[in-house]
């Protein structure tokens, strides 16, 4: 049995129109392959169901919450399956729970464990086409669970790792570009990328691809490309072990999150032990810390710890760190929304200087100012201040030539 996992995001599902335009691309690879295809909710949904959850609390009971924000995806396929066997072709939905995608036990950011692919084979015998839900699963205590933002791709490359398939995730874009083509009209398509820069360009905030979908894609060799579900005829990028097109390139791309959040203690002691004070609550609290700054002050007595998380962890992390004040002795909380990070990314940088310098000379021309930086060997990353994103992305794609 020849099997295609094919993945629509939410603009590609969004409406009416935009289900019975992917519905055509469904149609067409079922003339020769059985197809799974994992959907996302439609456009907006999940925010819509977020927003709702929230208006009755800042904190929600993470069960009841995943029972919430997994819903749209379900709504998709169902609604996708009815008009493909309106359309002759024989299909199903399923729930997550059916097929089922076992996950850890945490919720909000769980992870597949495993996916039975039995129940799917079966049902693949009596059907052309089989609509599963993104971006969640089932825990061991029989709880739904979802996968963070993003995360029907990650289902996606999990289905097909499991049936030893290729990957296709078709979205609003015709493929992976240099930077967001949303923002930077001359970003250019790039036909092919290596795993690695585009592990780092998600993880920075390119959010064509979730970044665990990458993950998971390079562990178990899946073969992952990204179409365009609008014109479909048009080549993609594939995303790959072989060089990258981009290898000559010192840097191949810019991404930008506006999802970040950075919190401040001040006056803390500074004493052996006292980050893990910090971070070891947040960390069992499974919130990732992205940026670290201290600065000690004159005396060597006291620091000030600034460091950036993701926006959805901000209030949990607050109550947390408050939690603990007493433990780990500090003198002030501060928190701001305001800010962004942008991540210039390239194999190239590893040997090849002057990266960075462009970096700041093209910050410091356009009068924006640079509050954290760190670095690695195949990126460089600074946190500014939010108003100055568009600005600061378009910018350095033109410094780094990018668009030609
Ligand atoms: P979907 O709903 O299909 O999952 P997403 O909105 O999650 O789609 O991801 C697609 C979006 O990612 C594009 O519309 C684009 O604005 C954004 N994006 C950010 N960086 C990039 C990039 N480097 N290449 C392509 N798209 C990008
Ligand atoms: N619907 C979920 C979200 O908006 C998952 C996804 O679209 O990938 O994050
Ligand atoms: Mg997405």
């Amino acid at each position: 049995m020849k099997v295609k996992v094919l993945k629509f995001g939410g603009t590609s599902v969004g409406t009416i129109e935009a289900i019975k335009r992917s519905a055509s691309i469904i149609s067409n690879w079922s003339k020769k392959n059985k197809v799974i295809v994992v959907l996302s909710a439609m456009a907006g949904e999940t925010d819509r169901l977020i927003n709702l959850s929230k208006s009755f609390s800042k904190t929600p009971n993470p069960i009841d919450y995943d029972n919430a924000i997994s819903t749209g995806e379900n709504v998709s396929c169902a609604l996708m399956s009815i008009y493909l066997n309106s359309i002759k072709i024989k299909s199903k939905s399923l729930l997550s729970w059916q097929v089922p995608i076992h996950t850890s036990n945490e919720h909000m950011k769980s992870r597949i464990l495993n996916i039975e692919v039995d129940k799917i084979l079966k049902e693949l015998k009596v059907n052309d086409v089989l609509l599963v839900p993104g971006f969640q699963g089932i825990n061991s205590k029989y709880e739904i669970t979802t996968l963070g933002r993003g995360g029907s791709d990650t289902s996606a490359v999990a289905v097909a790792a499991a049936f030893n398939s290729e990957c296709i995730i078709y979205t609003d874009v015709e493929g992976v570009y240099t930077t967001d083509p949303n923002l930077v009209k001359n970003a250019k398509k790039i036909p092919q990328i290596s795993y690695e820069e585009m592990l780092e360009l998600a993880s920075q905030g390119a959010k064509v691809l979730q970044t665990r979908s990458v993950e998971l894609a390079m562990r178990k060799k899946t073969k992952l490309s990204v179409r365009s579900s609008i014109k479909p005829n048009k080549s993609g990028t594939l995303v790959t072990e072989e060089n990258s097109t981009l290898e000559n390139n010192t840097v191949s791309g810019i991404a930008y999150s506006k999802d970040e959040a950075k919190i401040t203690l001040s006056k803390v002691l500074d004493k052996p032990g006292v980050s893990s004070r910090i971070f070891g609550p947040l960390s069992k609290g499974n919130i990732n810390v992205d940026m670290i700054l201290q600065n000690v002050s004159q005396d060597g007595k006291y620091a000030n710890l600034s460091f950036t998380l993701p926006r959805g962890d901000l209030e949990k992390a607050l109550k947390i760190l408050k939690k603990e004040k007493s433990s780990i002795g500090y003198r002030k909380i501060n928190s701001s929304n305001n800010i962004s990070k942008i991540s210039v990314v390239g194999v190239g940088m590893r040997s090849h200087a002057g990266v960075a310098q462009t970096l700041f000379e093209t910050l410091g021309n356009n009068k924006i100012n640079i509050q954290v930086i760190t670095t690695s060997e195949i990126k460089i990353s600074i946190l500014i201040d939010d108003q100055f994103t568009d600005l600061a992305v378009q910018k350095l794609h033109h410094a780094y030539k990018l668009h030609k």
